[in-house]
C-alpha cells in the first residue's frame, strides 16, 4: 500500500507518519521522488483501511494498493532511482543515480601484502570500493576456503592503508557480527534465496550486494530483493553476473538485456560482475565496456597482483596493469554515456 503526501508535508510528519505504521509492524519505505513524495508500507496491508488513513492525516492526499509483486523494488512507487552513499568524506562514493562505480580486489584475500599492493594499485587506478572473498563459497570443499576471521582483519588493514571502503560476503547468519567494518555486505550467487539469510543481513542497516543466481530469473532476484529491503534495508544494490546456459565457451552467460530490464524495473543500482560471467580475462574489459554501454550503474572486476598464482579464479583477474588500462578505456567513456565515473 502507497500513500502520495501532499507536496509540502515536512520531514516530521513523514516521520510521524512511518513510525505510526512501524509500531504496528508495518515496514515503511520514503520515496522523496521528484515527481511525488511517497510512503509504503510493506506488510500485510489488508487489515488498514486506506480511506480513514487519507482522513484522519491532513498531508496525505491519497492512498493507492500496489498490486504489482516488486513493491519496494519496483519503479511504481518509487520511481526515481535510488543512491546508494558508502564511505565518508573525500572516500565517498555515490551507486546509482547517473553514476558508474568500479568496485574490484581480488576473489579471495590471500596476505597482507597481496590484499594491500592490489587495494593500493586499484585505488591509483581510479577503483572506489575493494573488494576481498574473506569467506569463499567453493564449489570443490578442497579448494581454498578462504582466510574467513584473517581475511576480514586483513581487509580492514588494506582499507586503514587506501581508505577504500570495502564489500565482502557473508555465507550465513553466524557471521552477521564479523561484517561490522565491512561497508557492502555481498551475498553471493549461490545464497540469493537463502531467506533466512536475506531477512538477516537487510536488518544490519548496511548496503547489501545482492548478486543473480546461477539459474535464477531476474523475477526471483527481484523477489529476493524484496526480503532484503522488507526487513528495513532500501540499500540494495543487484549484480548481474552470468547465468548457467547450454554454452560452455564461457564460465556463465553474461545476461546483458537482463540488466536492461532490471534498469526498467527497478529504482535499484545494477551492477554487472564480468569476472564471474565470463571466466577468461580477455572477455573482463568488453564486457564491463558493454556493461557501461547497456545502462548499467558500476561493474566489480577481480584483479590480483599475480592472477598466474592466485589461489581462487586466476583465469578471470586481471592483472593490475591490465586493471589500470580498462579504467583509462572506462574514464573517456563513461562520460560519452553520460555518466559520471565513480
Ligand atoms: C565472488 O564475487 O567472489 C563470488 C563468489 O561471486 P558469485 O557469488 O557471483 O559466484
Ligand atoms: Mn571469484
Amino acid at each position: 500500500m502507497v500513500f502520495i503526501l501532499e507536496r509540502d508535508v515536512t520531514d516530521a510528519q513523514v516521520d510521524v507518519f512511518r513510525k505510526e505504521f512501524e509500531r504496528q509492524g508495518f515496514s515503511t519505505i520514503y520515496a522523496p521522488g521528484t515527481e511525488h513524495k511517497a510512503v509504503c508500507l510493506l506488510g500485510n496491508t489488508s487489515v488498514i483501511d486506506m480511506d480513514q488513513v487519507v482522513e484522519s492525516h491532513s498531508y496525505v492526499s491519497y492512498g493507492r494498493r500496489v498490486t504489482e509483486q516488486y513493491k519496494a523494488a519496483g519503479r511504481t512507487v518509487h520511481p526515481d532511482d535510488t543512491v546508494i552513499t558508502v564511505g565518508s568524506g573525500e572516500n565517498a562514493v555515490q551507486i546509482g543515480g547517473g553514476t558508474f562505480t568500479v568496485i574490484s580486489g581480488p576473489c579471495s584475500v590471500e596476505t597482507e601484502a597481496q590484499i594491500c599492493l592490489v587495494a593500493e594499485s586499484v585505488k591509483a587506478a581510479g577503483a572506489k570500493i575493494l573488494r576481498g572473498g574473506a569467506f569463499k563459497p567453493r564449489t570443490s570443499p578442497y579448494s581454498f576456503q578462504g582466510l574467513g576471521t584473517d581475511g576480514l582483519a586483513l581487509l580492514k588493514t588494506a582499507k586503514a592503508l587506501t581508505g577504500l571502503p570495502l564489500i565482502s560476503e557473508i555465507m550465513n547468519q553466524t557471521q552477521l557480527s564479523l561484517f561490522e567494518d565491512v561497508d557492502i555486505v555481498q551475498i553471493g550467487a549461490r545464497n540469493m534465496q537463502n531467506f533466512d539469510l536475506l531477512k538477516a543481513v537487510g536488518r544490519m542497516g548496511k548496503p547489501v550486494l545482492l548478486k543473480r543466481g546461477l539459474c535464477n530469473t531476474l523475477d526471483e532476484l527481484l523477489m529476493s530483493a524484496e526480503y532484503v529491503m522488507n526487513s528495513g534495508c532500501g540499500s540494495v544494490i543487484l549484480c548481474e553476473r552470468g547465468i548457467r546456459t547450454f554454452e560452455t565457451a564461457t564460465r556463465n552467460t553474461l545476461d546483458l538485456a537482463g540488466v536492461c530490464v532490471l534498469k526498467e524495473k527497478t529504482h535499484l543500482p545494477v551492477l554487472v560482475d564480468p569476472s564471474h560471467a565470463a571466466g577468461i580475462r580477455s572477455l573482463v574489459a568488453p564486457l564491463a565496456k558493454a556493461a557501461l554501454a547497456v545502462g548499467a550503474d558500476g561493474v566489480m572486476i577481480e584483479s590480483h597482483n599475480d592472477p598466474a598464482n592466485a589461489l581462487c579464479d586466476g583465469a578471470q583477474s586481471l592483472d593490475l596493469l591490465q586493471f589500470s588500462a580498462l579504467m583509462d578505456e572506462l574514464r573517456v567513456r563513461v562520460p560519452i554515456e553520460g555518466k559520471r565515473l565513480q
